[in-house]
């Protein structure tokens, strides 16, 4: 974690800071090596939210994009379970930053509790997930829109594209690229897709607005049109 309450206030780690979880107020030790982000650990290994993943520089360098107030904000589902969004802005849109590799259950369970969320996930972890997708945007299909410019992307051998497709919410997919790929509506085969500015994205963010779906029209005239509803 990036936070941590000491005498009411939220802090960030410094070397031999001890403070408490902000969740579930058990002590916390700050972290700060040379290998991993400065942190804060648990004392007892176990963290208050088990969806929690360790976080690396590119969690922080997303999620410093928006204001500390709304990183690592607690919510509890009905069982009383905390679940720490990443950033959690006003407008009640939560964003989650995916690095590891996550069981598809998780992720389903994690956007049925938040509901209104938006999935950004590293698509730099592995080399093969990068070759995979430019093997399948070379057999991608531009299609006509009236917004941004939408691809069909056949899944062929991305697992990583097919893994995060079909789910109820956006999934962004960065490559280290000023440009993030959107998944805005997945097919049996295929993902529409599109790309966006990462700043304009960003912008989109901090007023509680998620990437748009992409609009499958039908038109009674023609044959079969698909378009895309500008932000
Ligand atoms: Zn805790």
């Amino acid at each position: 974690m990036k936070f941590a309450a000491l005498n009411g206030e939220r802090i960030e780690p410094a070397p031999r800071l001890k403070a408490k979880c902000p969740f579930c107020e058990s002590e916390v030790i700050a972290r700060c090596g040379k290998i991993r982000v400065w942190h804060w650990a648990h004392k007892s290994t176990k963290h208050c939210d088990h969806w929690w993943e360790p976080e690396k520089e590119w969690h922080r360098t997303w999620k410093n994009l928006f204001p500390n107030e709304w990183q690592e904000q607690g919510r509890r589902d009905q069982d009383g379970e905390l679940h720490i969004a990443d950033v959690l802005t006003p407008q009640g849109l939560a964003l989650e930053f995916q690095h590891s590799a996550i069981a598809r259950e998780e992720v389903d369970k994690r956007t049925a509790f938040h509901k209104d969320i938006c999935w950004i996930v590293d698509g730099m972890r592995l080399e093969s997930t990068i070759n995979q997708f430019m093997d399948a945007l070379k057999h991608a299909r531009p299609l006509n829109s009236s917004g941004a410019h939408v691809y069909e992307v056949y899944y062929y051998d991305s697992r990583f594209l097919k893994k995060w497709s079909g789910l109820n919410a956006p999934v962004v997919i960065d490559f280290g690229m000023d440009d993030v790929w959107v998944i805005g509506r997945s097919l049996e085969n295929s993902a529409l897709m599109y790309t966006l500015k990462k700043t304009a994205l960003v912008e989109q963010f901090k007023q509680g607005n998620r990437p748009p779906p992409v609009q499958i029209q039908r038109t009674p005239q023609r044959r079969r049109h698909r378009g895309l509803r500008r932000f």
